[in-house]
């Protein structure tokens, strides 16, 4: 638990048994197991019943499909026993309910947001790792389906996550700095965020972003909790910081390009239903950032 509370994504309530991914042949063993339940993803969707994962028997399945070994369950949860095998599947088939993952995120359980996240997340990076970023072979799945070697070099691959910040910005005056995105409906704002560079500490990546962004300079940045955020590979990293003392709260400068919009806000205008005002998605820790704000002191 962060400072944050608990978010959507980041709730996790399985055995990752990560031990048993370099057993040989063991996925192959997990693929027969009739007890062995599959996550079904298409893209950024999964397959779901009502407000749960909808988690087939995967021994009924094509054995040509990409496949991970996620863990085991850790309670019983919807007819699903404790200590059952659950791997991550690519599917598409015709006869499930497919959802967007950043939609239902917030509404699922925790032993099914964490399966959701992981086997978007791993999916997501098989789809783009066939070839070697080394030498260019094509790459051969190891590890259940947790890494990638090539034949021809002897790279091993692994999962990447980038990790991004994004921050909570405050003046003297206790108001919040929000930014509209290029990108976005008119009216919708939220926190500056964005990826850290090569080199780069998270607090340098908290300053520089806001600066670029926003034109003004933060200080004092602190860590309020993370979300992995796997559309496709983010690891987003919370924070607050405050306008320095010497900035003047008037001189924020929208970067023109990416924010085409800078406005300091304070709670009531927030929490106002009229201001017209859109803010992030439940599923977002954009959302759970901005709604600590708002209901802090
Ligand atoms: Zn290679």
């Amino acid at each position: 638990m962060t400072a944050l509370g608990s978010l959507p994504l980041s709730r996790t309530a399985f055995d990752r048994d990560g031990n048993a991914r370099t057993q040989p042949g063991f996925l192959d063993g997990i693929r027969t197991d009739a007890r062995t339940r599959a996550v079904l993803v298409r893209g950024r969707d999964v397959a779901v019943d009502g407000e749960n994962l909808d988690l087939r028997l995967c021994s009924q399945r094509e054995n040509t499909e990409q496949m991970v070994y996620l863990g085991t369950t850790v309670a019983d949860e919807n007819g699903v026993a404790t200590g059952t095998p659950v791997v991550a599947v690519r599917a598409d088939d015709a006869d499930a309910n497919w959802a967007p993952l950043r939609q239902i995120a917030a509404t699922l359980s925790e032993r099914d947001a964490g399966l959701a996240a992981s086997s978007v997340a791993v999916l997501g990076w098989h789809e783009a790792s066939g070839f070697c970023s080394r030498c260019g072979a094509a790459t051969i799945v190891d590890h259940a389906g947790w890494m990638r070697r090539c034949p021809s070099c002897e790279t091993e691959h692994f999962p990447r996550t980038d990790p991004a910040v994004i921050v909570r910005v405050t003046d003297a005056e206790d108001r919040l700095l929000l930014g509209s995105n290029s990108a976005w409906e008119a009216g919708r704002y939220s926190l500056f965020a964005g990826f850290v560079e090569a080199g780069e500490s998270l607090e340098a990546a908290v300053i520089r972003e806001v600066h670029e962004e926003a034109g003004v300079r933060v200080t004092q940045p602190r860590y309020l909790g993370s979300q992995p955020w796997p559309f496709p590979r983010s690891l987003m990293l919370g924070y607050s910081a405050q306008l320095e003392s010497d900035q003047d709260a008037r001189d924020t400068v929208p970067d023109g390009d990416e924010i085409l919009d800078v406005r300091w806000f304070t709670r009531a205008e927030l929490a106002d239903e009229t201001s017209g005002v859109l803010l992030p998605g439940r599923s977002s820790i954009a959302h759970a950032i901005i709604e600590q704000w708002l209901v802090r002191e």
